[in-house]
């Protein structure tokens, strides 16, 4: 079987790497990839915003699926377009990754069908919206529209520091197109937790439970990231959560989803405040998240494949996959300076340690090669991810192979899993 994985990211280098260990795969590859995913895949230098030319590609190698690792493609359409084309494809389609790709479409959806989250006003213009912030108590979240990578949620203390960030997005046009419009949320409180399920648009089969660290420094301080680290499972979702999730959020959005005619076939990210009331949608993601993929894929012990093709021809529903019993722990390596502007080219020391490491895995989110040694090239560098028995062991698993890497401003957090290691 031929597999095209769509992205470069450290996601990417842990899907890659769990396909490879398919017995029912003879070929990967990586669109465009990066020198790490390299020594696992075929890479191919096409984009992944060039969706026309990934399904040229897919067609005229004879790709059996496509899998989409970044939300860009997907927004864009190219489950649409390989569909059209009788291509198979990984993800879903343009008008159900709007989960993702527009706030205002997820808290419709949620608020339609009764699906518990933040109380909320979306809006179009500046007055109105600030009438409505001088209506509710602060704190306010402010959310832009559409894709912002990561940067369209501003935790605004005060009004005035909400009235400031209305005529940033509405007025001033920071986020251009995609903050035509925004939505003003409640400020929840409580711990956060991600859950992500594959679902065919019928059946849903969650994966294992994680947590991120989205906030650049220890103790959660700092600026928001892409994420600087993730363990799963999360404790915080116990059995009873995880059927609350089911039974008050999946359950209910599937349905909602399909009585608009829409059928969701791929991943579904729900990224959750876990609040006294029990758990409430912060927001949805149409793939697998960075880094929460790293450690996930690490606990499956099942093959990866039959669970992605079950999702494409609507079978979730017999398939059940089997996990590691354990603890996996993803530390991210960054950049100096992110996630602001940040440097490239510093030589990384220490990879050719973990050759064959035995406990973990070092995934590569943005790194290049030079003159034959590894160098930095994005923000986020590596995903050092180890397994333990107990998080306690994950944990020093993961930071004793940290310590034997290192380049010129690595920087990265020293408490990933602290709360899951307070419990
Ligand atoms: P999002 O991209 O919507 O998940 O937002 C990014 C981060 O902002 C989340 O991981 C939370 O830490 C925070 N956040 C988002 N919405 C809320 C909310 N309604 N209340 C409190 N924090 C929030």
């Amino acid at each position: 079987m031929k597999i095209l994985v769509i992205g470069s990211g450290g996601r990417e280098h842990a899907l890659v790497w769990k396909i490879s260990q398919s017995p029912k795969v003879d070929k990967i590859y990586c669109a465009p990839g990066s020198a790490g995913i390299g020594e696992l895949a075929e890479l191919v230098a096409i984009g992944p915003e060039q969706i026309e030319n990934l399904a040229d590609f897919a067609e005229k190698e004879k790709v059996d699926f496509t899998i989409v690792g970044p939300e860009l493609p997907l927004t864009l359409g190219i489950t649409d377009l390989f569909e059209s084309r009788g291509l198979r494809i990984f993800g879903p389609n343009k008008e159900a990754a709007q989960l993702e790709g527009s706030k205002a479409f997820a808290k419709e959806i949620l608020q339609e069908n009764g699906i518990p989250t933040a109380s909320f006003g979306t809006f179009t213009d500046a007055s109105l919206a600030k009438q409505y912030i001088a209506q509710h108590p602060a704190p306010y979240v402010i959310k832009v529209d559409g894709l912002a990578a990561g940067k369209g949620v501003l935790l605004c203390a005060t009004r005035g520091e909400a009235e400031a960030a209305i005529d940033e997005i509405l007025v001033r046009k920071a986020f251009g197109q995609a903050g035509n419009k925004l939505v003003v949320e409640e400020f929840l409180t409580g711990e956060e937790a991600s859950f992500m399920v594959l679902t065919d648009g019928e059946h849903i089969l969650p994966l294992a439970s994680s947590q991120d660290h989205k906030r650049v420094f220890d103790n959660d301080e700092g600026p928001n990231t892409g994420g600087m680290g993730a363990y799963s499972p999360a404790p915080v979702v116990t059995p009873k959560i995880h059927q609350r999730i089911l039974d008050e959020i999946l359950i209910p959005l599937l349905a909602g989803l399909k009585k608009k005619g829409i059928c969701y076939r791929g991943v579904l990210y729900v990224g959750l405040m876990i609040t006294q009331d029990g758990p409430k949608v912060l927001e949805f993601n149409a793939r697998f998240g960075d880094p929460e993929c790293q450690p996930i894929m690490m606990r499956l012990k099942s093959d990866l494949v039959p669970f992605l093709e079950a999702t494409i021809d609507g079978k979730l529903h017999l398939v059940q996959p089997e996990w590691h019993d354990d603890t996996a722990v993803c530390v991210v390596l960054c950049a100096s300076g992110y996630p602001g502007p940040y440097g490239k080219g510093a030589a990384i020391h220490g990879l050719d340690k973990f050759k064959n490491w035995k406990k973990g895995f070092v995934f590569h989110a943005g790194t290049t090669k030079n003159n034959g040694g590894w160098v930095t090239y994005g923000g986020r560098v590596l995903g050092v991810t180890a397994r333990g028995s107990t998080i306690e062991n994950a944990v020093k698993e993961a930071y004793d192979a940290v310590d034997k890497i290192s380049w010129n401003g690595m920087h990265y957090r020293k408490d990933i899993a602290h709360r899951a290691l307070r419990e």
